[in-house]
């Protein structure tokens, strides 16, 4: 008898042994039950979808066969006629040898080909087919699983394979303790397999499927709820600060007045790092809610106490700009030790990899000596051999692009763990957070400081005449009243990768959470491909040839229009960002450099060219440079698609300034897996089952019983299949950040 672990190639023959390994990755019992029908057919479908040039995958019985000896070749022929009740398609064998005594009028059997038309007739040449009486096995089902082809095998021999490996298979040891499986009627794994895999009932798969979308969830929040345990094992310095410092210094010549948000979540911080225990905090809040006011007085309460405070930004350009508004928002508070500053003053220290050696050498001085008190950096914060004198606090700028294990590398950079704010600037739905973050409390920014102006969102069809100019046209108005305009192009030159910094949305609609049927090979065919994607109607935008167009068009004559991206040099890159900051550039042409965090409020356009190349949060946080000063702002969407034909996500993103629900279309439109940050290239990523939109109470069911569970044995020594499956995730979830480096 075999486990999950038993190699397939024990079990099953060599050929479909390697099929499975080299198609599709799977090489054990348990990786083969893991590979889920991607539907199930009732045998009562019907031949009606048949189209020429569809895949179809059907139940018929046969209604007529005839042989028949043909004149060009030797051997004879089998045609036959199968239908379903409704309709009725011709199936033809050039070779009868094998078929005829198996096709005879009266058998069912589930049909596979792709649809032809023979004589103006649609028929299926050559079909896959297998017989019903082999699939029954006696007991009549109402369901059919139907799964992707394996290289050359076709669905029924993947059942075949995986009812073999379900007929040898032991009870599977269960991870889920047994007073949860009650408590929550949950099915037990071995159950749940067999009705994923061989139900009777849709009801059955349905159930079959809650069980394993809670395995799943419960095993992640078992991990979270460990590391929780930890953290709250784990002491550290209580940060109290001295009031008459740096932070009532502040608040005193701040030019605005906090909103409350801003004030309580100030309180909440200020509390928690003057406990001995670490803090772990997520902030997320809308674009443009004054995240970094928050996070700065933060700060600055970790330099009042003594200590040292972090800043890391994920670009050079966010890190290089936080360290100009930093600087500039504290005036003299940001000259400690120097002629003329404050004397409560601390230094706010830069540190990126591209900076000149002997300036690097001064940072890493300042920093290891304690004379910077505030050190805003990219990952060389982490990568390089940076010592920090007493390392307080550390603060993660948007977070999505950093994962759990940079947040570990940067605390262990400081004697006693560093207490640890993430921002998210995409606001998130809770079950993401408690998801992706749940290892952290979460404090959320959810109203705009007052006077914040609306920003107006069109979609642009380049297709429709006159409308590309009109958007130039727009921007020249904008510039004549003294603002600004931002232009992104998803890349840098003509025939260039994207830029580094940017990340593009996949436009293949078979990469979207459900590919739906259109891609034959997907729909238990052979040969699964990719689907023919549409040739483009033109190159996609560039940087180079959108500014050279835009410096040629004599709707803009006259402006100063510059260019940005990822692999300028950095000193440049500094200083197209001051430039553009203090209003000597009035159109800044860019990848998604500028993407997050970026802030010149006397930018009021923002021109997104192949808008529908970037996935929708990506473009709200895009949009959210712009409307920043109290002045409208306009976002245009450029699209080169047909002009009529409405653009689903583009259409969301003009019809929303709402980040949680556009987050929530952003996570419906991609697989989830991607933006939970897991590698696809194993057999199971990482949440193969669970959705985390559908499944929020099963994901808040399986935090409250993983807390229980954790809490009663923080070791899992009585669990240990738990344990196992436990510490599994957590080293995928290793060696999928080594991967992504
Ligand atoms: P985000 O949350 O997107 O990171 P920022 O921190 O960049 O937002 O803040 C956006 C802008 O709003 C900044 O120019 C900042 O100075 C300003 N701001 C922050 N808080 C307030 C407030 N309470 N009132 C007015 N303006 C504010
Ligand atoms: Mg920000």
């Amino acid at each position: 008898m075999y486990s999950e672990t038993t190699p397939l190639s024990k079990v099953l023959g060599k050929r479909e042994a390697t099929k499975f390994r080299t198609a599709r990755g799977i090489t054990t019992v348990g990786d083969l039950l893991g590979y889920w029908p991607r539907r199930y057919q009732s045998p009562e479908s019907n031949l009606a979808a048949a189209t020429i040039g569809s895949y179809i995958v059907a139940v018929a019985e046969v209604k007529s066969a005839t042989t028949r000896t043909m004149k060009a070749r030797r051997g004879r022929m089998l045609q036959a006629v199968i239908t379903d009740g409704s309709k009725d398609l011709e199936i033809t064998f050039f070779s009868a040898h094998g078929h005829e005594g198996k096709l005879v009028p009266g058998t069912r059997a589930l049909f596979a080909g792709k649809v032809s038309s023979f004589n103006n007739r649609l028929q299926l040449a050559h079909p896959g087919y297998s017989l019903l009486s082999d699939f029954d096995r006696g007991e009549r089902r109402d369901l059919i699983p139907i799964y992707r082809a394996v290289g050359n095998l076709h669905t029924w021999t993947v059942t075949e394979c995986v009812r073999m490996v379900l007929d040898l298979l032991d009870e599977t040891p269960e991870a889920i303790p047994e007073p949860i499986l009650d408590r929550r009627d949950l099915m037990d794994r071995t159950a749940a397999l067999r009705g994923i895999h061989t139900p009777a009932s849709t009801s059955e798969v349905d159930a079959a499927r809650r069980r394993m979308s809670y395995e799943e969830a419960f095993v992640l929040q078992v991990a979270l709820a460990q590391r929780r345990a930890r953290q709250a094992q784990e002491s550290t310095k209580a940060r109290v600060p001295r009031p008459g410092g740096l932070l009532d210094a502040f608040d005193a010549r701040l030019p605005f007045s906090l909103t409350d948000g801003q004030r309580e979540i100030g309180e909440t911080l200020a509390t928690e790092m003057a406990r001995d225990v670490p803090m772990h905090r997520l902030l997320q809040g809308e674009v443009g809610s004054g995240k970094t006011v928050v996070a700065l007085r933060a700060m600055l309460a970790a330099v009042d106490a003594g200590g040292q405070a972090a800043l890391l930004a994920p670009t050079e350009v966010l890190a290089a700009q936080h360290h100009r508004s930093i600087t500039a928002m504290l005036g003299d508070l940001a000259e400690g030790g120097m002629l003329g500053g404050s004397d409560i003053g601390t230094r706010v220290t830069l540190l990126t990899g591209s900076m000149p050696t002997a300036s690097r050498r001064k940072a890493m001085l300042d920093i290891a000596s304690g004379d910077a008190g505030i050190v805003i950096g990219t990952h060389a914060l982490i990568q390089e051999h940076v010592s920090f004198q007493d390392l307080a606090l550390v603060v993660v700028d948007e977070q999505h692009r950093f994962g759990v294990e940079q947040r570990d590398a940067l605390r262990s950079k400081a004697a006693q763990p560093p207490h640890v704010l993430v921002m998210t600037a995409t606001p998130i739905p809770r079950t993401v957070a408690m998801t992706v973050f749940g290892d952290m409390e979460t404090s959320t920014l959810s109203e705009l400081p007052a006077g914040r102006a609306p920003i107006t969102t069109h979609v642009v069809p380049e297709g429709k005449p006159g409308w590309l100019q009109r958007t130039w046209v727009r921007v020249a108005e904008e510039v004549a009243q003294g603002r600004q305009a931002y232009v992104v192009c998803p890349r840098i030159g003509d025939d260039d990768e994207p830029d580094d910094d940017t990340e593009i949305f996949d436009a293949d609609p078979s990469s979207g959470v459900d590919g739906g049927d259109a891609d034959p090979g997907d729909d238990g065919g052979p040969d699964d491909g990719d689907g023919d994607r549409e040739a483009p109607p033109r190159p996609l935008a560039s940087v180079h040839r959108v500014h050279a167009d835009l410096v040629a068009n004599p709707a803009l004559a006259g402006l100063r229009i510059e260019i940005l991206h990822g692999r300028l040099p950095a000193e440049d890159k500094d200083a197209v960002m001051r430039a553009f900051a203090v209003g000597e550039i009035d159109v800044l042409v860019s990848t998604t450099v500028i993407e997050v965090g970026v802030d010149v409020p006397n930018a009021s356009v923002m021109v997104v060219m192949d808008a529908d190349r970037f996935g929708v949060s990506q473009l709200h946080q895009l949009r959210g440079r712009v409307g920043r000063g109290g002045l409208p702002g306009l976002c245009l969407l450029v699209h080169a698609g047909a002009p009529d034909t409405p653009h689903e996500r583009l259409d969301a993103v003009a019809a929303t300034t709402d980040g949680f629900e556009l987050s929530r279309i952003d996570l419906r439109q991609r697989r989830e897996g991607d933006i939970l940050g897991s590698s696809q290239h194993g057999v199971r990523s990482q949440l193969q089952f669970l959705h985390v939109l559908e499944d929020e109470d099963l994901i808040e069911a399986a935090r409250e019983d993983a807390h229980g569970v954790v809490t009663d044995d923080p070791d899992l020594t009585a669990h240990p299949r738990l344990a196992a499956l436990v510490s599994a995730r957590v080293d995928a979830e290793q060696a999928a950040y080594l991967e992504r480096g």
